[in-house]
């Protein structure tokens, strides 16, 4: 059994879910299970829908709600238009949920108020409209596609807009109603994003959770791959945007691939593959658009690239807090002291490096500095760099091959340092620059390991 899952992108207009079925048509024989995302921008429109509800703008709401449906008729249009009993299914079902959607919404207005449960109810309809869609398309070509309510497999807890996965009752849910249709094959298609508490409400796993789904139904049904169809060739040794030459690389760890995630890498979110991780379930990242590339393969080992450098994250708009405790306070409990206080601020810190009386560490600008600064400095005296960017140079063993701290370093000559830092499991080799070098800095590092005669393998 396999799980594909679909972005937005992936099925943004008819065309794209015609190719979007012809891929899942190619891997018949090995047992999919199809998890999709809303049609590209749905989810954004359908959040604006009940902002637009709560301040009472009702022309607005109508507008983006006729919008929202007539797209979604469209696709139908070409889809499934041939066949006009599967159209008029289809747009019964549009409009019951549109129904749906606008009695929240006038509920939205009445309280001047959204809930995060009633937010939850309009903005799951993308995904429930796209599944609909996608399965009855699959059967307008005569592939055993068979819509699957994700609220009767996936369970959740109550954290509406952000909700985690109670995995053994999905278990459950997936063998009695995943299982039996697989078995007659059947092909099961459901939305991505959302789930239901125990007590019967619609939840979401957040944004972007669609990838979450698919993770946690691959984990349900025990998959033996996950596979994420999106827009980009798969994981890259840097992002492609900033770096043209930027390579895909071909088999990576979900450690390093965790990594690369928290330092700013869009592609797959740690939380969201966790399911898979715990289970040792392969994701591989796929592109819709060329389909003949092989993409990303995460895995527990990673492959046969033991050590070396595999890519490159920038993390921006970050500020360095330099801290060295002040005369009165011998150094003995400084650091007790000093993360006593980001722990009562909530401040999360990403990079850290001590000497004997001093701390420097890494923390997001958007926190709240001015309190952070006050709360410290009774302790230390504390200096704040501010516009300052991470690179994160992420693999495993780095320092293995000493080439790789000495390249980095020698290509970044001529650009500040504030600091710098190894993580001890060998994994990612930070340096902070001010974000205006952080480009010229990636450039450079980016092609000191992986271009010309590279250290770094992809
Ligand atoms: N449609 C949802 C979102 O836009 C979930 C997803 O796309 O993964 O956030
Ligand atoms: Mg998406």
């Amino acid at each position: 059994m396999i799980v594909i899952k679909f972005g937005g992108t992936s099925v943004g207009n008819s065309q794209r879910v015609s190719n979007a079925i012809d891929i899942v048509s190619e891997r018949r024989e090995q047992k999919p299970i199809v998890v999709v995302s809303a049609l590209a921008g749905v989810t954004n429109e359908l959040v604006a829908a009940t902002e637009a509800a709560r301040a009472s703008d009702s022309a607005r709401v109508d507008e983006i709600i006729r919008a929202v449906r007539q797209r979604h008729e469209d696709v139908a249009i070409q889809l499934v238009q041939q066949k006009i009993d599967f159209f008029e299914t289809f747009t019964r079902q549009l409009d019951k949920q549109i129904e749906q959607i606008h009695t929240i919404l006038r509920g939205i207005a009445l309280l001047g108020e959204i809930t995060p449960r009633a937010k939850d109810k309009v903005v799951a309809i993308g995904e429930k409209l796209s599944s609909v869609l996608f399965a009855y398309s699959m059967m307008m070509r005569a592939l055993p596609g068979e819509h699957v309510h994700s609220e009767d497999v996936v369970v959740t807890d109550n954290h509406f807009g952000e909700a985690a996965p109670l995995m053994g009752p999905t278990r459950e849910n997936a063998q009695r109603v995943l299982i039996p249709l697989i078995e007659r094959g059947r092909i099961p298609v459901m939305g991505g994003f959302i789930g239901r508490t125990e007590d019967g409400a619609t939840t979401t796993l957040g944004r972007g959770g669609s990838d979450y789904s698919a993770a946690i139904v691959g984990a349900a049904v025990g998959a033996d791959e996950i596979q994420i169809w999106t827009d980009v060739d798969g994981m890259m040794t840097c992002d492609p945007r900033l770096i043209p030459n930027a390579r895909v690389i071909d088999h990576i760890s979900y450690v390093e691939a965790a990594e690369l995630a928290w330092f700013g890498a869009k592609v797959l979110h740690p939380k969201t593959i966790a399911p898979a991780v715990e289970l040792g379930i392969p994701v591989r990242v796929v592109n819709t658009h060329n389909v003949t590339s092989p993409g990303t393969l995460v895995d527990a080992d990673g492959g046969s690239h033991t050590h070396g450098p595999r890519a490159i994250a920038v993390k921006r708009s970050i500020a360095v807090v330099q801290m060295t405790a002040n005369a009165m306070l011998g150094a003995h409990g400084f650091l007790a002291r000093l993360f006593a206080i980001f722990e009562q601020l909530e401040v999360s810190v990403d990079l850290i490096t001590t000497s004997e009386v001093s701390v420097s560490v890494t923390i997001d600008e958007k926190h709240n500095l001015a309190k952070l600064i006050e709360k410290l400095k009774p302790v230390a005296d504390v200096e704040v760099l501010e516009n300052q960017s991470i690179i994160a140079v992420v693999g495993r063993n780095l320092m293995k091959n000493t080439e790789v701290g000495a390249r980095v370093f020698e290509s970044l000559q001529g650009i500040d340092i504030a600091m710098f830092s190894l993580g001890t499991s060998g994994l990612n080799l930070s340096i902070v620059v001010n974000d205006s070098d952080a480009d010229r800095a990636v450039k450079s590092v980016h092609r000191a390991l992986f271009e010309n005669a590279a250290v770094g393998a992809a």
